[in-house]
């Protein structure tokens, strides 16, 4: 570990912030595009995230605001059951064909493909843009600081990540985390329409430039796209889903201001409200 590292633990250690220690001693995975790392802002923005997507929760604690997607006690029929075990088998069919993909280059230099994963019922559906090394690694979607963040995000909405699905534009990590190019998003494509197409989401919410842009089949500027509902076209004879277009949790961490923050809890609360879902209290710190 080096000296500045063990100087901010120190700080954080007497300050009596014990837990951020963890974060100390295990692997930082960082946004893309940054080159040197800050571990004092790092941890400042960690601290920020905490307070700013999680205030919430303190109320679910006292029983004011618990989860609310999939909480009812309803027993399913034996239909609805055969329903959903064909959903998942289906769901898992594509994972399968996923994991064994070769049709573009990012096929052979993945460690392992991220098919995407979640409730196979979810009524919002996240989409990002592809991934990272710790989704590499780990084979599943948003699991690094992004994806941190978005489990905050989810929470601050009153739900669980078991609630919602989670699936990206592309399956595999392009190198260095660049840009998807056109070629792979051609080919990988199919499997998250497929995707959308069994899941039905009432919401899908596009995480970023790349999964707004392609979704909508647009080239207009995330800032133009984000915080109004648009239209996914599912396919013929399907009626279209309403599409969120918000900012990537990877560009809110490299762009960790209380506006930016603010502008991403207001476009989710139009998600709730479409829903019919409440709104839990609580501040973008
Ligand atoms: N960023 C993405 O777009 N997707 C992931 O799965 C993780 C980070």
């Amino acid at each position: 570990m080096n000296t500045r590292l063990m100087s901010v633990k120190k700080a954080l250690a007497s300050a009596g912030a014990f837990f951020y220690c963890v974060i100390l001693t295990t692997p930082l995975q960082f946004p893309p595009m940054e080159k040197e790392v800050d571990v004092t802002k790092v941890i400042k923005q960690h601290l920020e995230m905490e307070q700013s997507f999680s205030g919430f929760a303190l109320k679910g604690k006292t029983g004011a605001t618990e989860p609310q997607q999939q909480q009812d006690n309803h027993v399913p029929s034996e239909a609805e059951a055969m329903a959903d075990a064909q959903k998942s088998a289906e769901l898992e069919k594509i994972a399968e064909e996923v994991h064994q993909c070769r049709k573009c280059g990012l096929g052979s230099l993945r460690t392992n493909a991220v098919p995407g994963e979640g409730n196979p019922n979810a009524r919002i559906m996240f989409v990002g843009e592809g991934p990272g090394a710790d989704e590499d690694a780990q084979g599943r979607p948003f699991v690094g600081r992004a994806g941190q963040l978005l489990d905050k995000v989810i929470k601050a909405c009153g739900l669980k990540r078991s609630d919602v699905f989670i699936g990206n534009i592309l399956k595999c990590r392009p190198p260095e985390n660049r840009d998807p190019r056109a070629d792979e998003i051609i080919n990988c494509i199919p499997y998250l329409q497929r995707q959308i197409e069994i899941i039905n989401p009432e919401i899908i919410v596009a995480l970023g430039a790349h999964a707004a842009k392609t979704l909508l089949n647009t080239t207009k500027p995330i800032g133009q796209l984000r915080g109004q509902f648009h239209e996914y076209y599912a396919g013929l004879g399907r009626p279209p889903i309403k599409l969120m277009a918000t900012y990537h949790t990877a560009y809110l961490l490299r762009n960790y201001s209380q506006e930016n923050r603010r502008k991403v809890w207001e476009d989710m609360k139009k998600v709730l409200t479409e829903l019919g879902l409440p709104i839990p209290k609580h501040s973008t710190g």
